[in-house]
């Protein structure tokens, strides 16, 4: 079967890899010049199927649970498995038990707890939630070393092409996040920076849990921290806005103050592509099929619908259009 993949964030890569690994002849096709500069290579990269459940559906968690496990298999060495950490500052510790209350898979910590996890964090806040089933892997390495892999396999990339015109494909499978023509998507908007600092190391993702502006801070290689991320119902990806950015630096400073010393490395924004009930989704078309509307949880989610994706095109019952 050959079958042209239009879009190479997340979606589109993982989707590529299911297909080729199961004898597809794939070409990528992706409208930017090169890998990079979507909401994918915005994100945080975590694998965080238990905490995201304190604001995401059940499906979440059952279809984001296997996510670790797939990366791993694909990109051996490149996923971190050092569990999540969640704290509060103390006149927030009300948000530590609302968030225990809708999530599971965590534990509760005490002062020393944290301090043992996070040796940086000694003293910073009495109480935590851990969540030790939980990794992370930075996307940009990701991403990178998957588009190597395919690449490796045969499949064909396109850059700076929408794929039009291209012949020969039995089926198309659109994963142009938030520019595909759906008029069902909707964008949001996150925001988000890279620090470095030498002063702050951290072994895991932290979140910092606040009534208005809760803050994430990812560790990265050499140094770095990705702080995220904003939620703006919007679909314009435009640079970080001065309120944003004082959102997301105030944040970082409450969980460390040495932040404040950090040098702010890039400030990007994305736009996660959403359907109304925050879920992503696999749609007929025409000549294919869509995958989209990852919103927070591309990294989680796509290796599970991209494994359901390929299931689709090579099930002769359930193939679907031009596929058939
Ligand atoms: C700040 C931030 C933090 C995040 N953190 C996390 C996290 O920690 N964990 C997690 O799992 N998820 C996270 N997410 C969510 C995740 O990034 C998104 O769900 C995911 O990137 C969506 O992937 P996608 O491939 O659908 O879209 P995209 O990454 O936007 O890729 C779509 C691609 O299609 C291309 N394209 C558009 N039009 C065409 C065309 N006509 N022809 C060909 N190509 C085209 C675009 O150029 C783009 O490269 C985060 C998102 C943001 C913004």
């Amino acid at each position: 079967m050959r079958v042209l993949v239009k879009g190479a964030g997340v979606a589109g890569l993982t989707a590529a890899f299911e297909l080729a690994s199961r004898g597809a002849s794939v070409t990528v096709a992706e409208l930017r010049p090169r890998l990079g500069g979507n909401a994918s290579w915005a994100a945080g990269g975590m694998l965080a199927p238990w905490c995201e459940r304190e604001s995401a559906e059940q499906p979440v968690l059952d279809l984001g649970r296997g996510a670790a496990d797939w990366w791993d298999v694909v990109l051996p060495g490149q996923v971190t498995r050092t569990g999540t950490l969640v704290v509060a500052a103390p006149r927030d510790v009300g948000e530590l038990d609302r968030f225990a209350s809708r999530t599971s898979g965590h534990r509760w910590l005490g002062e020393e707890d944290i301090a043992r996890l996070e040796p940086d964090l000694a003293g910073r806040f009495k109480r935590g939630l851990f969540f030790p089933g939980e990794a992370h892997l930075d996307p940009r390495r990701a991403m990178a070393a998957l588009h190597d892999k395919l690449v490796a396999k045969g499949v064909d990339f396109r850059f700076a092409t929408d794929g039009q015109g291209l012949p020969g494909f039995e089926c198309e499978v659109d994963c142009r996040g938030i520019a595909a023509d759906d008029a069902a998507l909707r964008g949001v908007r996150g925001e988000m920076l890279i620090l470095r600092t030498p002063d702050v190391s951290l072994s895991r993702p932290v979140r910092l849990l606040h009534p208005r502006f809760p803050l994430y801070m990812v560790p990265r290689a050499d140094h770095h921290f990705m702080a995220g991320a904003t939620m703006i119902e919007s679909d314009e990806a435009g640079p970080v806005t001065v309120r944003s950015m004082m959102e997301l630096v105030g944040g970082a400073c409450a969980l460390h103050p040495a932040f404040g010393e950090a040098t702010i490395v890039e400030a990007n924004a994305g736009v996660r592509p959403a359907f109304a009930d925050n879920l992503p989704r696999i749609e007929s078309l025409a000549n294919g099929i869509a995958i989209n509307g990852f919103y927070r949880h591309g990294f989680l989610l796509a290796p599970a619908m991209a494994r359901q994706a390929a299931d689709i095109l090579f099930n002769p019952d359930k193939r679907v259009g031009a596929c058939a």
